[in-house]
């Protein structure tokens, strides 16, 4: 089965199912989401290949009007959309050249259920976020949209049911909280950030989502996410535990272990069957290694640090077959380190760089 990154790991939403404390209604939601997560995979990965297939593309000038793009938007042309979006509830499509370089920021906010109750907050959350990501990219990292060609951000909100906030390979997806677990997950921007820099590892079609792989990508994902937000507090997914359940986040950047009972360890082998073999578990590891290099560098993460894991990370130097090490790309940090290639190599070291242990093997 291809992978799909959900901001709640399927072993998070298992544990509430089988643990059976929860409200009946609870459980159903939790196994919905689940059900939802395993039928959007195949979806995912058939993108991810598809962008593998392509070749780089030039960024585009704004060759297309606005009001085509406007146009495309109200027409949602794929299976999916048709049958998710009962309707847009906003769009926006602005071309402008900022210093040089194309902004191209078009989104679309979709309802997925057509619901007239309670939207208002979370269209506005969703649009604003997106638009918030999109320009986080294109200041600090030169990126134009996740493609770094302006592709339209596609944002659904009001799923459902859905105990859960999703990148599908071309949409962004947002579940309602109930309050009685989770509190939602639209109005979160790292879970925003975190989901568009999925689409962004995709599209450099590096770091497939497996193993010591795909934990990095995890990680990546979660360093970038952070970013987003001005006050960062190292917490992915604060916020998005209701009341009563004992989790200050879902992740803890600084400490892993310390977010969510045992959503973060030290390293463990895991087969492919328990969370994609442990992408949500051991990306605690390079997770410490950004804090550290970060903290260690100083200033503004994504003056300091930042850049450096992203040119890792587009250097294009990491296996595209799922193969790829800790190592290898502590390796490419630490070639991209310039001035700070000191800073981070006692980064990596902290968390047992080289990391020769029989254990950290596939
Ligand atoms: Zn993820």
């Amino acid at each position: 089965m291809a992978p799909l990154c959900g901001i709640i790991p399927e072993y998070v939403l298992e544990g509430i199912i089988e643990k059976g404390l929860a409200p009946q209604h609870t459980i159903h939601r939790c196994q919905f989401t689940l059900k939802k997560t395993k039928q959007l995979q195949d979806v995912r990965e058939r993108h991810r290949q598809s962008i593998a297939a392509a070749q780089p593309q030039q960024t585009s000038q704004g060759i297309i009007p606005p009001y085509i793009l406007e146009t495309l938007a109200r027409n949602a042309t794929t299976e999916q959309k048709r049958e998710a979006a009962s309707h847009i509830l906003a769009y926006s499509t602005k071309h402008r050249t900022v210093a040089g370089r194309i902004h191209q920021l078009s989104r679309t906010v979709y309802d997925t259920q057509n619901s007239q109750t309670d939207l208002t907050n979370n269209v506005n959350k969703c649009y604003d976020g997106l638009g918030k990501t999109y320009d986080f990219y294109f200041n600090f990292f030169q990126r134009n949209s996740f493609n770094n060609n302006g592709i339209k951000l596609d944002g659904f909100v009001h799923t459902r049911d859905l105990y859960n906030a999703f990148y599908n390979g071309e949409e962004l997806v947002f579940g309602d909280g109930d309050g009685v677990i989770f509190d939602g997950f639209t109005d979160k921007l790292d879970v925003i950030g975190h989901e568009f820099s999925h689409s962004v590892v995709d599209y450099t079609n590096r770091l497939p989502y497996q193993f010591q792989s795909g934990a990095l990508n995890e990680s990546f994902v979660d360093a970038f996410g952070i970013m987003t937000v001005d006050q960062a507090n190292w917490l992915i997914g604060e916020g998005i535990w209701a009341a009563g359940v004992n989790g200050r986040a879902l992740r803890d950047i600084k400490n892993p272990r310390t977010a969510f009972e045992d959503a973060q360890r030290d390293f463990k082998k895991l087969p492919l069957s328990n969370d994609q073999g442990g992408v949500h578990i051991n990306s605690g590891i390079p997770n410490r290694a950004f804090f550290l290099a970060a903290t260690k560098i100083g200033g503004y993460a994504w003056e300091g640090a930042g850049p450096i894991w992203y040119r890792a990370l587009s250097s294009l130097k990491l296996p595209t077959n799922g193969k790829a090490t800790f190592k290898e790309f502590a390796d490419l940090t630490i070639e991209s380190a310039g001035e700070h290639v000191d800073k981070v190599q006692e980064a990596w070291t902290a968390v047992r760089y080289p990391f020769p242990e029989k254990r950290h093997e596939l």
